[in-house]
């Protein structure tokens, strides 16, 4: 199992962000978390990538428990946050050697990542000459760097232009072939066009967990 997550709240003060949430994902993948603005996903997304702690409940990535295994867990999970913070100054290369450094990968493995990301023909330039787009991939491209097994993806494709769009759900889709991707959207095109699977979350609850054939065929 990719994710396991059993009977986890968090609690933000007097607020409950998330209300007793369990679902699996299974490997290889595709699952939308879909909802609103403030359902919960992104805090969600963070429990999974060990960067807060939940409440209450328990939450397995690649089997390794987010509160007792965190390092294990970090080492299985590539993570896109909403917003990636980017150095515009910085060339492409520059931003994954140094990333590449943290987690202690080769300069082929940033070579292979370029490629895998379609980064290529951009990958000469500095950050700031990038489109919207083109950005995103350099993102994917540093959560792809450790090669981990499961990548948890925070609205992916928001603010992308149409072009940009499909090109980057393309991307999604060919690395949902061989990887766990958990992504988080508000729009429900986003789901039909990319995932097999989603879980509907709205107010820190879980109101649907359908595979999208189901759903095409109306049950
Ligand atoms: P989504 O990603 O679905 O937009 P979030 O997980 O960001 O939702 O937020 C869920 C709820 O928790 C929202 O009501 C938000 O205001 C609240 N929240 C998120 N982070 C914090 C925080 N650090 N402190 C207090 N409340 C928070
Ligand atoms: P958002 O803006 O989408 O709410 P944040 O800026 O709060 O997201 O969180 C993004 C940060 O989370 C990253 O810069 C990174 O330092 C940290 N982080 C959390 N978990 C991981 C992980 N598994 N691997 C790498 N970075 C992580």
């Amino acid at each position: 199992m990719s994710i396991e997550v059993a009977n986890i709240s968090k609690i933000y003060g007097s607020q409950r962000a998330l209300n007793n949430i369990s679902f699996k994902v299974n490997k290889p993948e595709i699952v939308g978390f879909l909802g609103p603005n403030g359902a919960g996903k992104s805090t969600m997304m963070k429990i999974l990538t060990t960067y807060i702690e939940a409440s209450e409940g328990q939450a397995k990535v690649n089997n390794f428990d987010v509160n007792t295994n965190q390092q294990k867990v970090q080492q299985s999970v590539g993570y896109l946050p909403e917003h990636n913070p980017l150095y515009l100054e910085q060339y492409v290369r520059e931003y994954l050697a140094f990333n590449a450094q943290v987690y202690g990968v080769t300069k082929e493995r940033i070579e292979e990542v370029i490629q895998l990301t379609g980064l290529t023909p951009e990958s000469h330039k500095k950050i700031g000459q990038l489109s919207k787009g083109y950005r995103q991939r350099v993102g994917f491209a540093n959560a792809l760097l450790h090669n981990p097994d499961v990548l948890i993806l925070d609205e992916p494709t928001t603010g992308l232009d149409p072009n940009q769009l499909v090109d980057i759900r393309n991307l999604i889709k060919s690395i949902g072939k061989e990887k766990t991707v958990f992504l988080s959207t508000h729009i429900m095109q986003e789901v039909e066009a990319m995932c097999d699977r989603v879980i509907i979350i709205n107010k820190g609850e879980i109101v649907a967990d359908k595979k999208l054939k189901e759903l095409r065929e109306g049950q």
